[in-house]
């Protein structure tokens, strides 16, 4: 029998495609199990429970399938100790494909990267399927049917148990302190359960890293794979970006785009792009399909999504912007005066580095949280005009007040959502309304 932890979409999916392979499956949640997916177990006809974990039951597992939302907990521990094999819902779905795997991670830009890859794959007329961390579960999908190419989506958590896991291209966009939390406050545990991606790969594979980052460049001697950087350091194998224009040499091969010519703009995106067109180059895909889907992709909601211009003004959902890198790529990318709306739950920022950006460009900040005493302590001495609000409504109409034609409105909040709102698309729809209101 094999024991589910979690009944969320991995869990689920991971449920679905055990059935499927011919085990016995046991689900278990501790929380409240998603409406829609109770009625899911329950029309599948699977034994489940929540509320509880049935430790005796669970314990005579011969597998534990754990969702990535679940810590290392005691239960886990015991499982371990007694020789059940735990797994993520990821190594358990890998086991039963044939296809290619492109796996994304990074603490930025998985999703954008990984929708991108799955256009320029689709674009080529390949047979891919888009999952993990965005949309459907792995193991859901694979339920379905195999496919020839697998473009994943995974966070850290989703690494966290792999054993056997080895994809064709591993991506690791970037790192900067995120879910410290789950890695008992240390950097270094982190940054190794990010290069897990590649701990499986060999000589056959490939591993696209961002040059610019020293915990990287620390762990890239175990690397096994092929390795192609991407940064802005002139490279033969890889990809960099230098005069506005992006250069991506695969297999002698030269492609070149100006950032003009992009779909997505600002330099964070111009990394994606970059490891983008070298996953394309890599699985052979010609330099004009390239070139057409990475200036015909379109924007995904809520990373730096244009809403709309009223009075001269420049609205922008950046809604996803949960951590400070993503908002000091924001911040980079803009090239008009800023209203910059941010706040809310703070997981520990620190907001140093984004000083130098916010003197040269923002005009006003507009706190929305229920708490902006940190926000307001640190740049209150700064930005001349800032205000505290508790609603996007109030917020709207603060940012509506200070923003003059020529300027642009940015929400993009550096913190989580979740004391105002249900989550980042929550927010960020809340702000598309408000707008359209004013
Ligand atoms: P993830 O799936 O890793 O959370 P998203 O693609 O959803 O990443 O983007 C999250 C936020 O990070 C958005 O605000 C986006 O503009 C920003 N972002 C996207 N790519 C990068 C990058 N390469 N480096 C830093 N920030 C990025």
């Amino acid at each position: 029998m094999i024991a589910v932890l979690g009944a969320g979409e991995s869990g689920v999916g991971a449920a679905l495609l055990a059935k499927q392979k011919g085990y016995e499956v046991f689900v278990s949640d501790f929380g409240t199990v998603k409406e829609s997916f109770q009625k899911e177990l329950t029309e599948n006809g699977f034994e489940w429970e929540q509320g509880q974990h049935s430790e005796e039951k669970i314990l005579s597992a011969e597998m534990l399938i754990k969702s990535p939302g679940i810590p290392e907990t005691k239960l886990i521990a015991k499982a371990r100790a007694k020789g059940i094999e735990v797994l993520s819902e990821i190594e358990f779905a890998s086991r039963f494909s044939e296809g290619k795997i492109v796996a994304i991670t990074g603490s930025n830009g998985k999703t954008t990267t990984a929708s991108l890859i799955d256009h320029l794959l689709k674009g080529a007329g390949l047979d891919v399927v888009l999952a993990g961390n965005v949309g459907a579960s792995f193991a859901r999908c694979l339920a379905n049917s195999d496919h020839d190419y697998w473009v994943l989506e995974l966070s850290s958590f989703q690494l966290d148990d792999i054993r056997q896991f080895k994809p064709y291209i591993a991506i690791l966009l970037n790192l900067s302190p995120d879910h410290l939390d789950r890695y008992d406050g240390k950097m270094e545990n982190y940054v190794a359960a990010k290069m897990r991606i590649t701990e499986n790969q060999t000589q056959e594979d490939y591993f696209i890293y961002w040059d610019d980052d020293e915990w990287i460049k620390k762990n890239l001697e175990k690397v096994k794979a092929n390795k192609l950087p991407l940064g802005q350091k002139t490279v033969t194998e890889g990809a960099y970006l230098e005069n506005k224009q992006i250069n991506i040499n695969i297999n002698r091969e030269q492609l070149t785009m100006t950032i003009h010519e992009l779909a997505l703009q600002g330099k964070h995106n111009c990394y994606n792009s970059m490891a983008g067109g070298i996953a394309a180059k890599l699985l052979g895909i010609t330099n004009d399909v390239v070139r057409d889907c990475l200036s015909d992709f379109e924007k995904i909601e809520h990373r730096l999504e244009p809403v709309l211009k009223v009075y001269g003004v420049d609205y922008i959902n950046d809604s996803k912007a949960t951590n400070v890198n993503a908002v000091w790529y924001a911040l980079d990318s803009m090239n008009k005066p800023v209203v910059w709306i941010c706040g809310g739950v703070d997981k520990g920022n620190d907001y140093e580095g984004l000083l130098p950006l916010v003197k040269d460009k923002v005009k006003a900040i507009v706190c929305l949280g229920t708490d902006n005493s940190k926000l307001i302590r640190t740049f209150g001495g700064v930005v001349e005009l800032i205000q505290d609000t508790a609603s996007m409504e109030d917020a709207v109409k603060a940012a509506y007040r200070f923003a003059e034609k020529g300027d642009a409105v940015l929400l993009s909040p550096a913190c989580a959502s979740f004391d105002l709102f249900a989550n980042y698309e929550d927010r960020g729809r809340q702000f598309k309304k408000q707008i359209r209101l004013l």
